[in-house]
């Protein structure tokens, strides 16, 4: 039985990762897909676990040899989503998270028209502003920058399924474990679940 393909995404400052990891602690079934960046590992990421770090040589190689379910250029880096790994999951049923931003989106919403998209929102500009400001290492330039660029992803939430608003921490995991709980139960899904129930109801 498939599992479901459920996309997130959400301007930085949003507090994504801390809401995923949530769902992930709490929900077996739910797995996240590790992308290929070529950015440079930041403190404390792990090779494997956070992201395949691979050099822009090696990333227009897999790109170029079609192993990508969906790639994007952000911020000056390549981000891409393997594509066989994807399918491998889903058809053992997995339900898999792509932390990806809103180019990604698009295209993994071709591929898999049942995806589910959630857009993880701050509870307003001024208190996404506030969270940027408070890491208090950044310049006004990269601040001002980074809200700029947060803006424009933001631009984009009426093309998701779900908006989550991240103000409590707790509600907001509670929310997003209600749709992939939902997920579970569309009817498409029941259909391939319970495929001898289906049949027995539609027949003449
Ligand atoms: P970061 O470098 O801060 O980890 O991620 C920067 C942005 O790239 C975030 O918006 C993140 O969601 C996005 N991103 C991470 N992995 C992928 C990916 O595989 N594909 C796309 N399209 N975006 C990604």
């Amino acid at each position: 039985m498939p599992g479901s393909l459920l996309i997130v995404t959400a301007p930085s400052g949003a507090g994504k990762t801390t809401l995923v990891g949530g769902l992930l602690e709490r929900d077996a079934n739910v797995r996240l897909s590790v992308s290929y960046t070529t950015r440079a590992p930041r403190e404390g990421e792990v090779e494997g676990v956070h992201y395949h770090f691979v050099d822009v040589a090696s990333f227009r190689g897999l790109r170029d040899r079609g192993e990508f379910l969906e790639w994007a250029e952000v911020h000056d880096n390549y981000y891409g989503t393997s594509k066989s790994w994807i399918r491998e999951q889903i058809a053992a049923g997995s339900d898999i998270v792509l932390e990806i931003d809103w180019q990604g989106a698009q295209q993994v919403r071709r591929a898999f028209p049942d995806a589910v998209g959630i857009f993880v929102l701050p509870p307003s500009f001024d208190a996404l502003e506030a969270r940027l400001r408070s890491r208090g290492t950044d310049s006004e330039d990269v601040i001002a920058r980074r809200l700029l660029g947060a803006r424009g992803e933001m631009r984009h939430v009426g093309e998701f399924d779900y908006v989550i608003l991240n103000d409590a921490l707790e509600e907001a995991i509670a929310d997003l474990i209600a749709i992939v709980r939902a997920s579970r139960m569309r009817c498409a899904r029941q259909r391939e679940r319970h495929p001898e129930y289906f049949d027995f109801l539609e027949q003449d």
